[in-house]
């Protein structure tokens, strides 16, 4: 708990809700401002649609989905064509309310004209989903996986997965929808929240049974029935690091406007709960994105009628304690300490080029003694000295850790999708005053000058007719009133028209990276010109 006046800063701030840091200089906070945000359902499903726009077959992770109520003459109509081409494809829907949770308020539909519009809908905006009808099943059972995620900085990016997750079951055998049993919750919805209230929940102490368990058990149940284990964990980390960089760009503009560039900040982490579902065929699907996953380690058990105790749950205990313990020996700020420490007396040894084990650093001018010093500080000298020595690493004796690197580690299959990242550096480049998300006409003006993108074909005049244009439709769709001007979302769509006027006759995501490359390519110019100048 952080006292009221408490004026000495901390190292990690640990927040239960969300970002809101205002008056934080240093240390790191476990929430990234904006991050509650960009994960509701509205806004998640159309931060990965522009990267179904660009890259579809990467993206297929993610079921179609279409945004209520601003969509819903597309949805019927999209419904009706792809009907009229296969008319033995008889699709459920799943509606869910924007922002909400534990299964509140969801719904499952066989026809768009079931959508319950009256009332709700304008006040309660969703999201409708092409619901999975042939989930993978365990003793009859759907379930779905949470699995833990660790973004530990976004810039440069570095994602961790906890190795293992928690599945959840429902607690009546899965059918296939009909109109008779799309009403059945605990057949159809996965949550936790909701299962617990059938009369069919099983607590498990054992981690191999029961309406929740590791999703290791089920790993070695399917590894034992022939499935490709590996096969599917690579499918789950693919499936991660894509949604994350479909989320980056936006939580970068939160970012610089929460924590400006330059000026004394924190740097933040975030544990993410991702929600998967696994199909029939073994292929993982994303269902959403946590910002807040419940780290509990206990439930509430009925002693007598009304009486409630909390319990130990093993298998929650397993699987979170875990991600904490190794969250926070990742963002160690002593370990961060010793590494740096570790790396200047390495510098000082090459420079000096030093044999021996003690040598003076100039930097410090202490006399150091090499070996016994680097493997006290990385942790790596030999364990189990005895009491009067050279304290032990902190690290020693903690089990290895359960989160997996996958970013940078696997960089290189990646970059080459983050091309929204890169867009988002031109609009954040020119968002001018700090601590503003939106773009004025001018900063579009001067984007639109400075990147040489105006000609005869392109006048002025239409730069800032595209401008209204898209802002003000992406205004209307009432996101947020706080700023007027230009969001990202609107700048990216403005960057995809530019860039197929341009590029006519290439896929969408070629036309998209070469408009980067030419404006990348001038702004550089632009740069070197004016240090030039300003040497001058
Ligand atoms: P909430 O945030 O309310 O939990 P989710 O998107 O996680 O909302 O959906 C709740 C549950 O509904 C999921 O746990 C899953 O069991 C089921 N579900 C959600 N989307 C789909 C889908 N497209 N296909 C099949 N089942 C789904």
């Amino acid at each position: 708990q952080f006292p009221f006046g408490r004026r000495l800063p901390c190292d990690i701030y640990w927040h239960g809700v969300s970002f809101h840091d205002n008056d934080i200089f240093s240390g790191q906070v476990n929430k990234f401002p904006g991050m509650t945000e960009m994960v509701r359902k509205i806004t998640l499903s159309r931060a990965v649609r522009t990267m179904q726009d660009l890259f579809p077959l990467e993206y297929n992770f993610y079921p179609r989905s279409w945004i209520l109520p601003e969509e819903f003459s597309l949805f019927v109509d999209e419904v009706r064509m792809m009907k009229d081409g296969d008319p033995s494809w008889k699709p459920t829907f799943i509606v869910k309310p924007d922002g909400g949770c534990q299964g509140d308020g969801i719904y499952l539909i066989k026809d768009p004209s079931d959508i319950r519009l009256t009332g709700s809908i304008q006040s309660r905006p969703a999201v409708v989903q092409e619901y999975i009808c042939k989930p993978l099943l365990v003793d009859k059972l759907k379930f779905d996986i949470r699995l833990y995620v660790l973004l530990k900085s976004l810039e440069p990016l570095e994602i961790y997965i906890a190795k293992d997750g928690l599945s959840r079951f429902c607690t009546e055998p899965y059918q296939e929808p009909t109109l008779k049993n799309l009403h059945q919750v605990f057949m159809h919805l996965t949550n936790y929240s909701l299962n617990i209230h059938s009369g069919n929940f099983i607590h498990s102490d054992n981690v191999n049974t029961g309406s929740k368990r590791t999703f290791s058990s089920i790993l070695c149940r399917l590894s034992s029935k022939g499935a490709d284990v590996k096969k599917l964990w690579s499918d789950i980390i693919s499936l991660v690091i894509k949604t994350i960089i479909a989320l980056t760009p936006e939580l970068k503009v939160y970012y610089q406007s929460d924590i400006p560039a330059g000026k004394p900040g924190p740097t933040c982490f975030q544990i993410l709960g991702f929600d998967i579902l696994l199909m029939k065929n073994l292929k993982p699907m994303l269902l959403e994105v946590n910002a807040n996953p419940s780290m509990r380690i206990e439930h509430e058990q009925e002693l007598s009628p009304g009486v409630f105790e909390n319990v130990p749950s093993p298998v929650d205990e397993e699987v979170k304690v875990a991600v904490i313990r190794d969250t926070l020996r990742l963002v160690d700020p002593q370990k961060k300490k010793r590494k740096d420490t570790q790396k200047h007396i390495d510098c000082c040894k090459n420079k000096l080029n030093i044999s021996y084990n003690y040598f003076m650093c100039h930097r410090c001018q202490t006399l150091e003694h090499v070996p016994e010093a680097s493997e006290e500080l990385l942790g790596t000298g030999p364990a189990g000295r005895g009491e009067g020595d050279t304290p032990r690493s902190p690290e020693a004796g903690l089990p290895s850790l359960c989160l997996k690197q996958v970013f940078p580690k696997y960089a290189k299959q990646f970059n080459y999708l983050r091309l929204v990242d890169r867009v988002a550096a031109l609009f954040i480049r020119f968002l001018g005053v700090k601590g503003t998300t939106k773009l004025g006409p001018t900063g579009f003006r001067t984007f639109i000058r400075n990147c040489k993108l105006s000609n005869s074909n392109f006048s002025m005049a239409s730069v800032d007719i595209l401008y209204i244009d898209i802002t003000r439709r992406w205004n209307s769709m009432g996101i947020d009133h706080k700023e007027s001007g230009m969001c990202l979302q609107a700048f990216v769509e403005a960057f995809f028209c530019l860039a197929q006027k341009k590029y006519k006759s290439l896929p969408l995501h070629e036309q998209v990276a070469s408009l980067i490359d030419f404006c990348e390519y001038h702004l550089a110019a632009l740069d070197e010109k004016r240090l030039v100048c300003g040497r001058g």
